[in-house]
């Protein structure tokens, strides 16, 4: 096996258990290793430090399974490491049966470049580094074994994968996928998922907690969800008793997944219920020039900056769809505004809000800040991994 030689005063981080080391700490390899090998780290005074994945093609040119540099990383240990991930969630009142939930969460559940996704009896796995798809086989195993999933699909088709030198990957790893389409129970209100051609691995179950919390906010509301995907928030948001929901998205097989997603909910009234195939940023614009007002307005748009390099563009169009959804507030209104670029952290993006509110003239106040649900957890040692803020705003 071979050793990787960290530059003097490079080991700092891995002491921290920063599960990441940068091309520019990397003194030297000794030995060979193909991308994706495991191998062991040392200070420069050549300590060992930590077992990781070798990773030649990508800045980050190693990721740590383990900070105990005697570990063996083979198939029981990833046995052992996804069995850990599974039970801790089994563990949470929020999380135990949920239909929907991330299993593994990457680099905050010890497992890098590993995400596991479970929709009732279907696993999706991504997975995202040159370790991560070395060992594709041993997570499957242990996945199906932590589980007892009748099927594991891999989603392996993210555009980070190019950075680790790995091309794209989708299909069956283990058993098939049903001849129904796939629905999980979330909050009470059923929801199909497409693992095969949804967005991620099929459903953004990130936002389950503020899902349910669109839901008791909505009550008499007239509601406006923009970015609504396949309606997870306007389903909420009528099982919440909301008095009218108008759903705004660009993707079309999308909204035709919504609609199917109100028919699977007899008890929701489909007249209350609008969807809408729009640009957000039009739309927004043209319900404003109709004189149009809303009571609670969610925005969850999709990742405007992937990186600080994009944090000045994404803050203009953050900046744009919350001034127009401020202006669209009744007095005592509700904004439920969501970022989930990682590149943007919630003190800029809280800034950005008040800016809006402060250009729309109105006076507002936070009354909830928000985060992903506790299946996607954010590692204290590498909180870089944290993205979703959401801010909840009364106005008036
Ligand atoms: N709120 C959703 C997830 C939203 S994901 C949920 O809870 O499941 C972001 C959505 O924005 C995607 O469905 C995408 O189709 C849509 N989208 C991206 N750009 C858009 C635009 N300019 N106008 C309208 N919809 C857009």
């Amino acid at each position: 096996m071979a050793d990787l030689v960290l530059k003097p005063s490079k080991a700092r981080s891995v002491l921290r258990r920063h599960p990441w080391i940068f091309a520019g700490s990397v003194d030297r390899l000794e030995g060979r290793a193909r991308p994706g090998d495991t191998v062991t780290i040392l200070d420069a005074d050549g300590r060992p430090l930590a077992k990781a994945a070798w990773s030649p093609a990508s800045q980050i040119r190693a990721r740590v399974w383990s900070f105990d540099p005697a570990e063996s990383i083979d198939h029981a240990w990833f046995k052992r490491a996804v069995a850990a991930a599974v039970a801790r969630r089994a563990g949470h009142p929020h999380l135990a049966g949920q239909e929907g939930m991330r299993l593994i969460h990457g680099e905050a559940d010890g497992l890098p470049g590993v995400i596991a996704d479970r929709y009732g009896p279907v696993v999706v796995l991504q997975l995202t580094s040159a370790g991560a798809d070395k060992w594709r086989e041993a997570i499957v195993a242990a996945l199906v074994l932590a589980t007892g999933c009748a099927a594991v699909y891999e989603r392996s088709d993210s555009e980070v994968r190019g950075l680790e030198g790995l091309a794209p990957v989708a299909g069956c790893v283990h058993g098939a996928l049903p001849e129904a389409p796939l629905t999980i129970l979330e909050n009470g209100v059923r929801l199909e998922v497409d693992p095969v051609a949804g967005h991620k691995t099929g459903f953004y179950l990130d936002q389950r907690d503020n899902r349910r919390l669109t839901g008791e906010l909505a009550a008499g509301r007239a509601v406006l969800n923009c970015f609504c995907y396949t309606g997870g928030f306007s389903l909420q948001a009528l099982a919440g008793g909301a008095s009218s929901v108008l759903s705004i998205d660009s993707s079309a097989p999308a909204l035709a997944t919504a609609a199917r997603n109100l028919a699977l909910n007899p008890h929701l009234d489909p007249a209350r219920a609008q969807w809408q195939e729009d640009d957000v940023f039009q739309a927004l614009r043209t319900l404003k020039a109709d004189g149009r007002r809303f009571d609670l307005i969610v925005l969850d748009p999709p990742k405007f900056a992937p990186s600080a390099a994009h944090a000045d563009r994404a803050a203009r169009a953050y900046k744009d769809i919350n001034l127009l959804g401020f202006r669209l507030l009744n007095p005592g209104g509700i904004l439920m505004s969501y970022s989930c670029s990682g590149g943007v952290g919630l003190e800029l993006f809280q800034k950005i809000v008040a800016g809006a509110a402060c250009d729309a003239g109105v006076e507002g106040r936070i009354l909830h800040r928000l985060s992903a649900a506790p299946d996607h957890p954010i590692g204290l040692a590498a909180p870089e991994g944290e993205y979703l803020k959401g801010l909840v705003c009364q106005v008036g």
